[in-house]
């Protein structure tokens, strides 16, 4: 009941003016068909008037045309009905869709990170889009459904109450194997969440594109094909179990919902031989009781059937419509304050090491930092706290003066840009993919040639409008094509404080040192960060800081770091001998 009552204002929300349409459209057609039956009486007992000569043939066309009349009407509507519900039905899941990724973008973003949370994701996406069928069969449920049962209940009780008590009574067991029902699905989607989503992404690296070669050429196939099949049967057991288990009480009580029905039968039968009801009334009634019979049986068998497993998954999109969202004031960062870290500590959910221990860095405005480390040191994990994606567990980040922990995300990011170890390669044109990091400014062609040329793309063929995608008609670029171009979207956005987590992997040492000396040009007046594990454009930087197990080590120029021998000449000296053997 509680998430029936949350979807009705989402629902609202996503489609005002179609829900009232529906919901007016389904009272009018519940009306119609209660129409029918008080018409089909007046038709009946016209006729039998007739029959015995207390009527002439005038007399019967008039409640004959009525009835005609209510009847096409009817067909009319359920039409209209049925072509309206088809329409919103679309337009709401685009709309709802929207709520849920208007969310997602207030959520805390270290959230992502966590495995709890992407299950719920999943499950909050399976809700989504029942959210809408949801909503349509309710308003059915209280519009339709309730206005042509309001309209059937009186007339039944107004003949004779015992009727509609005994119809009431025989659908009672069918309605308590509903909620059952709510009980065993909602386990059920609890349960298979995570096997769902395991099962996904092993069905993505059968077909996607970007696992499609490491896959065939390690010959993974048969392994991966082997999980993916073996999560579906476990998935299939589950629902099967589930099913299984629902459909047998089901059965049993719906036995009983059709001994109501015969017992209401009886009673119209003999309340007509006794003269209690007319011969129309009971014509009447007698065909409506069938059309009752159908519809209880519909309304329970898969209507609310269908309700009952939907809300078991509605409950996990409201339950994430509900988690705490980021927030904070908006304030206004002064990056001539530069970027500092106060005895910062981070651990990933799930973990029981801090990623980043105790950390304090300062940058200054104008100044280039250089994060090295071995792998797993902490480098990322410090920039995206300096860059207030993430926040501290302890400590205090300040980004331009304003601490991370009380300012909206959004006022922190305005000023900043980046350039990630995992950077997109969007499925649009080649001046798209850059101008993408700042959607709010108007898109300047010259702009993004100026990035373009700053990170060194190399063009060949490759115009400002050429699709980088082959799924849509388009072409693809080399990885290291596609690392200059995610430089170029960092280098494009405005900013005051920019970062290159280490974007240049693909690129060969020469041009990395190239895109650096560029990048330390382009950084001049800005606070930057540079994360990489060539030492050679480490060197670069103002100030160089040495990471291991999540905590700085060492912080100073290059040459004060080697002439103290320690983590950083250790490293350096390493990567010499490789340079030297080539
Ligand atoms: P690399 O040079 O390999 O990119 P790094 O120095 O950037 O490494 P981080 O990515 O910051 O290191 O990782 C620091 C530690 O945090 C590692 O021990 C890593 O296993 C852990 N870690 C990183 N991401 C997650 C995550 N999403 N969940 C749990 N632990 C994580």
């Amino acid at each position: 009941m509680k998430t029936m009552l949350r979807i009705i204002p989402i629902s609202y929300r996503a489609t005002p003016w179609h829900n009232i349409l529906s919901n007016l459209m389904g009272i009018v057609h519940g009306a119609s068909f209660a129409v029918t039956v008080v018409a089909t009486k007046y038709l009946f007992d016209v006729i039998a008037d007739a029959a015995v000569g207390n009527a002439g043939f005038w007399d019967c066309v008039i409640p004959l045309l009525v009835l005609a009349g209510v009847t096409f009407g009817n067909q009319i509507l359920n039409g209209v009905h049925n072509f309206h519900g088809h329409a919103q039905f679309a337009i709401a899941t685009g709309r709802v869709t929207t709520i849920l990724h208007r969310k997602l973008s207030r959520i805390d973003p270290a959230r992502f990170e966590e495995t709890d949370f992407l299950d719920d994701l999943n499950k909050a996406r399976e809700g989504l889009f029942v959210l809408p069928y949801v909503s349509m069969t309710l308003s059915m449920l209280v519009c339709f459904y309730g206005t042509y049962f309001t309209f059937i209940g009186v007339y039944l009780f107004s003949l004779k109450p015992i009727l509609l008590i005994t119809l009431l009574i025989a659908f009672i067991p069918a309605m308590c194997a509903q909620i059952v029902r709510v009980k065993v699905f909602t386990k059920l989607e609890e349960q298979s969440a995570p096997i769902r989503r395991e099962n996904e992404y092993y069905q993505r690296t059968l077909c996607d594109r970007e696992y499609f070669k490491e896959t065939r050429i390690l010959g993974a196939y048969n392994f991966f094909h082997k999980l993916f099949s073996e999560t579906l049967s476990l998935l299939m057991q589950k629902t099967w179990r589930a099913e299984r288990k629902t459909a047998l009480l089901q059965l049993t009580l719906n036995i009983t919902t059709f001994i109501g029905m015969a017992i209401s039968a009886y009673l119209l039968f003999s309340a007509t031989m006794s003269g209690e009801i007319t011969v129309g009334a009971f014509a009447a009634v007698f065909s409506a009781l069938g059309m009752v019979f159908y519809i209880m049986q519909e309304i329970i068998d898969m209507h609310m059937s269908n309700l009952n497993k939907d809300l078991g998954k509605l409950v996990n999109f409201i339950k994430m419509l509900d988690l705490p969202e980021r927030t904070g004031t908006e304030q206004s960062p002064d990056y001539t304050k530069g970027i500092s870290a106060e005895n910062i500590s981070f651990t990933y959910h799930g973990r029981e090491e801090p990623a980043v221990n105790n950390v304090s860095l300062s940058i200054a405005n104008g100044e280039t930092i250089a994060i090295v480390g071995e792998n797993g040191a902490g480098k990322s994990t410090l920039v995206r706290l300096l860059t207030g994606i993430y926040r501290p567990s302890s400590g205090a980040v300040k980004v331009g003066g304003v601490d991370t922990l009380e300012t909206a995300p959004a006022s922190i990011y305005n000023g900043i840009s980046g350039v990630f170890q995992k950077y997109q390669r969007y499925k649009m044109t080649l001046g798209e993919n850059v101008a993408i990091s700042d959607t709010k400014a108007k898109l300047s062609e010259a702009l993004v040639e100026t990035a373009l040329s700053e990170a060194g793309v190399e063009r060949e063929d490759v115009e400002f409008d050429t699709m980088l995608s082959p799924e849509f008609d388009g072409i693809d670029l080399s990885g290291g094509q596609w690392q200059r171009l995610a430089i170029a979207r960092g280098l494009y956005r405005i900013n005051d404080f920019i970062v290159l987590d280490e974007p240049t992997a693909a690129i060969d040492p020469i041009e990395e040192t190239r895109v650096y000396t560029q990048f330390q040009k382009l950084a001049e007046g800005k606070c930057a960060v540079i994360v990489t594990h060539r030492l050679g454009s480490a060197k670069l930087a103002h100030k160089i800081v040495v990471m291991e197990n999540g905590e700085i080590v060492d912080i100073g120029t290059h040459e004060q770091l080697l002439s103290r021998k320690g983590k950083y000449a250790d490293m350096w000296n390493a990567q010499s001998v490789w340079y030297e053997r080539e």
